[in-house]
């Protein structure tokens, strides 16, 4: 999800997660810039299991090829009582201006069709470790014995879908290189 505001609280030092554990997401991100007098401000807002369960709510259309951009206006609430300076204390002046300063909102939900989410996994009988072996270092054709090609990251590791398993194939490929 995004929210674009013309009243952001936060600032180009903002850091990511500042407030999180007062919404259900799991990543919050903050962008900030200024055009003369003129403030705008992205909060991007990801949710994945559990907290994903709240906001599936919020997504309207079956197929989902693309975001849904200013369409479920509860959304907006969303933000209202989530990510404003003071939602538990905001008089209803104040809400009513914060909710006209949303330019733009949006939400995506990448396990709906068509995608259905993503994620690498070895083919069924791929010897994973010898595979990794092999894509750690090998050599072109014309230059087979040179072994200077090489291979990491999480989708080639024995760790797949997450950052172990690309600091694992990392690890694995950096012995390799003289
Ligand atoms: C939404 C989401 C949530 C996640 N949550 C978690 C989590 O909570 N915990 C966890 O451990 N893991 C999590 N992961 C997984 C984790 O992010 C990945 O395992 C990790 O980022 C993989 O690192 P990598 O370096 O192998 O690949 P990547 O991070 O994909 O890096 C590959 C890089 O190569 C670049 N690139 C691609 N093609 C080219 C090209 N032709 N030329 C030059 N550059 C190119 C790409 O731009 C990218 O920067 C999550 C992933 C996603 C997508």
């Amino acid at each position: 999800m995004f929210f674009v505001t013309k009243t952001p609280w936060w600032n180009a030092k903002t850091k990511p997660q500042t407030r999180i554990s007062s919404i259900p997401a799991r990543e919050l991100h903050y962008y900030y810039r200024e055009e003369g007098d003129e403030k705008r401000g992205m909060v991007m807002v990801y949710a994945d299991a559990p907290s994903m369960n709240y906001w599936k709510f919020f997504v309207k259309n079956k197929s989902h090829q693309k975001a849904e951009i200013n369409q479920d206006e509860r959304l907006i609430e969303q933000y209202l009582k989530y990510l404003t300076p003071h939602p538990a204390s905001i008089d209803p002046k104040e809400r009513k201006a914060q909710a006209q300063a949303i330019t733009c909102f949006g939400i995506r939900d990448w396990g709906k069709e068509p995608f259905e989410a993503g994620c690498y996994v070895w083919k069924p009988e791929i010897l994973v470790d010898q595979s990794i072996a092999a894509l750690a270092s090998f050599g072109l054709a014309d230059s087979i014995s040179l072994r200077n090609i090489h291979i990491c990251g999480e989708a080639y590791s024995d760790f797949q879908e997450f950052i172990k398993g690309r600091l694992r194939s990392a690890l694995t490929v950096l012995k390799q290189i003289n």
